[in-house]
């Protein structure tokens, strides 16, 4: 195999020969023993940083300089143990910054790789899906509209293809492609036979033999794409890191004034009171908070992809918490997408046809009697169309009759067999010589069969559409005219049970037709065969979720391509728009913008829509101040994905296309994936503003005791050295547990969170005051009082230092829920961290009391078992206060 023919220079007949390969695709061995010499088709991944560089880039923070500045003014001063502990707490504060990060990292590394894409290509002749990875150069892919192309492919047939190339030439006007081979010196946008790995298919279908897999395809020689890698950052993220540099610069100007005062107004010693504004600096600004906001989100977007929702932007994990509408598909993601058709109607008759699933075993049932198909040959007609008309494959594996394909497909193969007839042999009687696949516009399928003696167009399709193609009707004598009114009522009656409709019709055409053009179709004529009425059951799972939706204060929304009463039926059994018009896809296109913003939110359900009708409905919510989560799966979804405030493509059924415009991709394509996600979104985001709610406090408290001591010329409560043990102890346990705190119950009963909600409400800075003030007064309070009682200083420091640390371990209790009481054996126990991390304080308590090597570091002492119990008195005092606090949120109905 030579590396670099120009492929777009040579016809398809060489490129075939260049790569030893045929139309009907390689083997399956060839194929292997290629993928061993080229290896897997993907790109290399970007170097990562090694841990050495991200050790080191935890160095790069004002406060670590800061106190790396103040080790060496203390070295110079010859205060070793000093500059020891500040050392210390510099790299406590490093390596928690660095395992949180690598953990954050590994999270999200984690599932990266859940997406993967695949391809359909021919194998030995044989049509499957596989990973892309394993496309190797001779394979022949199948490309239709919505497929991200897989790898450098020579086009050698296409059919209306249209092609999107931006991620490669930037250019994002579709290109129209052909086989024709182009100039050798054709720039890359003009080389309209190839399509380029990563390109987008717009429109239409193709086939093309693989001639570049991987780091030899043109996007990997310019090693652009990066698009999965996410970027570690959320609204949230950065209004935090504002807020903590603001923070930053006010601490730092407090503890300069403090420096000042203490130094110059009170007298004290300058460089112990230049320690003490370094220790102040270290336990007042809560550094720690973005990289446990990181990591919180990190496990969030985790533990969303182990309930298979794969979040592909960040911020999207906080927007989940604030939505107010979910406009979702139907089928497949409300339904089972299991589909049976169950009734049949033809001119003269109808049908019930028994069995379910796609096992071919079932009866034609008209009047209470079973009829023998064969004998009924309009019913034959109808199931042969169906049958031709369809690019599904029905096999048998395991003794489990599976599809391949639409599974609506898949339901008709299932009644052509029923009706006796067998794909093989129309396959060969009925030669497929083009087609015109289904999309959502317009909402058809149609094929054109036949040998050199007779051709027809068969036609499938939404029957609204396809009768007005129609001017006759198949009869057991043959045909006559139309009658639609007949037509209509039926199909009107099938979906009042919510049944998905179809209608079928078929046209003969001149023997010498052999392609298929929509003037073909449009140019009517058709002759009727028959309606069929498709079930296609709610899934259990999914009326639950839509009722949990519902207590949550969000509204679902059904926008649908089906029928408007099939939708109407559905809506009902799963919930949604009971009692409320239904409006459709045409009704939308003749409102101007007021009017469907005046109607929008009136309405549940919205059929025979399109996917502009989809962009049109989004902007009319979001006018009507929603934030709004959309579905979608094909291509011409994508740009209401993006408009959407959070995007939700289907992982199974969604096009490439979708996928890289949405926000969430739902692996199983099921609506309760989304309803957990939000539940899951509102936790996330519940577990950051406790995790504000608690650091902010703890900081302060330590802050506030140390200052208030300077100004009112009070004994210091703690040394330097000690508030530098107290941060450091608390930063490494505390401060961790919230973020694996559990989902609260009643969390899908409240209503969405506004979203210009800002994070820190008057509430929140309320609740910082009052717990640091309580932190004061229990520890300033119970050390002022130890030393008018005679206790010697030493003890007193002592015994103030653990009743902060102890302050915060029963504010964390308090702290797990925002409003609820913990007061309770699920509040107190339910989370397994928070009790590791206060075991393991408590362990760092006692040692920093007892243990002699510290009690010399850090000037404690021994503590009597009376002084204990005072200690954790005054430490109560931050949980009897803030759930006193949350006891009135209660009573006055206050959300937060
Ligand atoms: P949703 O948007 O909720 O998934 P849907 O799957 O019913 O709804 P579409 O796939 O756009 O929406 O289908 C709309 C209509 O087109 C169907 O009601 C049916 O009549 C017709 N239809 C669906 N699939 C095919 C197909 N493969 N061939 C021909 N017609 C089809």
């Amino acid at each position: 195999m030579n590396d670099t023919p120009l492929w777009h220079n040579l016809s398809d007949k060489d490129c075939f020969s260049t790569l030893e390969t045929q139309r009907h695709g390689l083997s399956q061995p060839s194929a292997q023993q290629r993928l061993q010499q080229t290896g897997p088709n993907c790109l290399p991944t970007p170097p990562k940083q090694g841990p050495i560089t991200r050790l080191l880039r935890q160095f790069h923070n004002i406060l670590i300089y800061i106190m790396l500045a103040s080790a060496v003014v203390t070295a110079f001063l010859g205060h070793w143990v000093d500059c020891g502990v500040i050392l210390g707490a510099v790299l406590v504060n490093v390596l928690i910054g660095f395992i949180q990060e690598g953990k954050a990292e590994a999270a999200l590394e984690s599932i990266r790789n859940m997406l993967t894409s695949h391809a359909t290509v021919l194998r030995d002749g044989q049509r499957q899906e596989i990973d892309a990875r394993h496309l190797v150069p001779g394979d022949v892919v199948l490309l239709s509209s919505g497929d991200k192309v897989p790898a450098d492919l020579r086009l050698f047939q296409v059919h209306n293809l249209r092609i999107e190339e931006a991620a490669l030439t930037g250019e994002s006007l579709a290109v129209e492609k052909s086989i024709e081979p182009v100039a050798d010196e054709a720039p890359l946008g003009d080389r309209y036979c190839m399509a380029y790995s990563g390109t987008l298919v717009v429109y239409g279908q193709a086939r093309g033999l693989v001639v570049a897999t991987g780091s030899q395809t043109e996007l990997g020689k310019i090693n652009s794409l990066l698009a999965n890698v996410q970027v570690l950052s959320t609204p949230l993220l950065r209004q935090i890191d504002r807020f903590g540099r603001w923070l930053a610069v006010i601490i730092l100007l407090l503890v300069a004034a403090t420096f000042a005062l203490g130094t110059f107004w009170r007298g004290n010693d300058a460089a112990e009171m230049f320690i003490m504004s370094v220790a102040l600096t270290a336990s007042a600004i809560p550094e720690g908070l973005p990289a446990i906001i990181t990591i919180m989100l990190a496990l969030g977007v985790q533990q969303m992809a182990k309930q298979r929702a794969i979040v592909r932007r960040l911020p999207a994990v906080e927007t989940l918490g604030s939505v107010t509408v979910i406009c979702t598909d139907k089928t497949g993601t409300l339904t089972r997408n299991e589909m049976t058709v169950q009734r049949v109607i033809v001119s003269e008759s109808s049908y019930e046809v028994t069995g379910i699933g796609y096992l071919p075993m079932g009866n034609f049932v008209t009047h209470q009697q079973t009829v023998v198909p064969d004998q009924q040959p309009p019913l034959t007609d109808l199931c042969r169309a169906a049958l031709i008309c369809n690019d599904g494959r029905l096999f048998e594996q395991h003794q489990q009759w599976c599809v391949e394909g639409d599974p609506t497909e898949g339901a008709l193969l299932t009644l052509a067999r029923k009706g006796g007839l067998s794909p093989e042999t129309e396959a060969q009687l009925w030669p497929r010589l083009d087609s015109i696949p289904f999309e959502s516009e317009h909402r058809f399928m149609a094929t054109l069969n036949g040998t050199k003696q007779v051709r027809r167009i068969f036609l499938k399709g939404a029957p609204e559409r396809i009768l007005e193609l129609c001017s006759h009707q198949r009869t057991l004598c043959g045909q006559q005219i139309l009658e639609p009114d007949y037509w209509r009522r039926m199909a009107t009656d099938t979906a009042a049970r919510g049944l998905r409709l179809l209608a079928i019709a078929e046209k003969s055409v001149t023997s010498d037709q052999d392609s298929l053009a929509f003037s073909d179709i449009e140019s009517g004529d058709f002759t009727l065969l028959g309606l069929v009425g498709i079930i296609d059951p709610p899934r259990e799972e999914a009326i639950q979720a839509v009722k949990e939706c519902h207590t949550a204060g969000i509204q679902v929304k059904m926008i649908t391509g089906d029928h408007a009463e099939t939708a109407r039926a559905i809506g009902a059994q799963l919930g949604i728009g009971q009692g409320k018009p239904v409006l459709t896809g045409a009704e939308i296109s003749v409102m101007d913008d007021a009017k469907l913003r005046q109607v929008v939110m009136e309405v549940d359900v919205f059929a025979r829509a399109s996917p502009e009708h989809k962009l049109r409905l989004v902007e009319a919510m979001q006018a009507c101040h929603q934030v709004v989560a959309m579905t979608g799966d094909g291509v011409n979804d994508a740009p209401a994905l993006k408009r959407a405030d959070v995007g939700i493509a289907m992982g199974h059924k969604g096009t490439e296309a979708a996928k890289e415009a949405a926000d969430i991709v739902l692996v199983d394509d099921n609506f309760s994936t989304i309803s957990n996600a939000v539940r899951e979104g509102r936790a996330i985001y519940d577990n950051l503003k406790k995790s504000i709610l608690f650091i902010l406090p703890t900081n302060g408290g330590q802050a506030i005791i140390v200052i208030a001591a300077i100004l009112f010329e009070l004994a210091l409560p703690l040394t330097p050295v000690q508030v530098l043990w107290v941060n450091m102890v608390t930063a490494c346990t505390l401060a961790l547990a919230l973020a694996a705190e559990p989902i609260e119950r009643g969390i899908m009963h409240r209503p969405p969170r506004p979203p210009s909600e800002p994070i820190l409400t008057g509430f929140f800075i309320w609740r910082v005051v009052m717990v640091s003030l309580l932190m004061t007064l229990g520890s300033l309070g119970l050390f002022l009082w130890e030393l008018h009682i005679g206790t010697s200083l030493e003890v007193a420091r002592t015994m103030a230092v653990n009743v902060i640390v102890v302050g915060e371990m029963f504010y964390l209790f308090s702290s797990r829920y925002l409003v609820a009481s913990v007061l309770n054996w699920q509040g107190l126990l339910g989370n397994r961290w928070v009790l590791i991390c206060v075991g393991a304080c408590t362990l760092l308590q006692v040692l920093y009391t007892y243990h002699p090597t510290l009690q010399q570091l850090f000037g404690s002492t021994a503590l009597s078992g009376w002084a204990w119990l005072q200690i954790i008195l005054a430490g109560s005092l931050t949980l009897l206060g803030s759930e006193l606090e949350k006891w009135q949120l209660r009573r006055r109905k206050v959300s937060v």
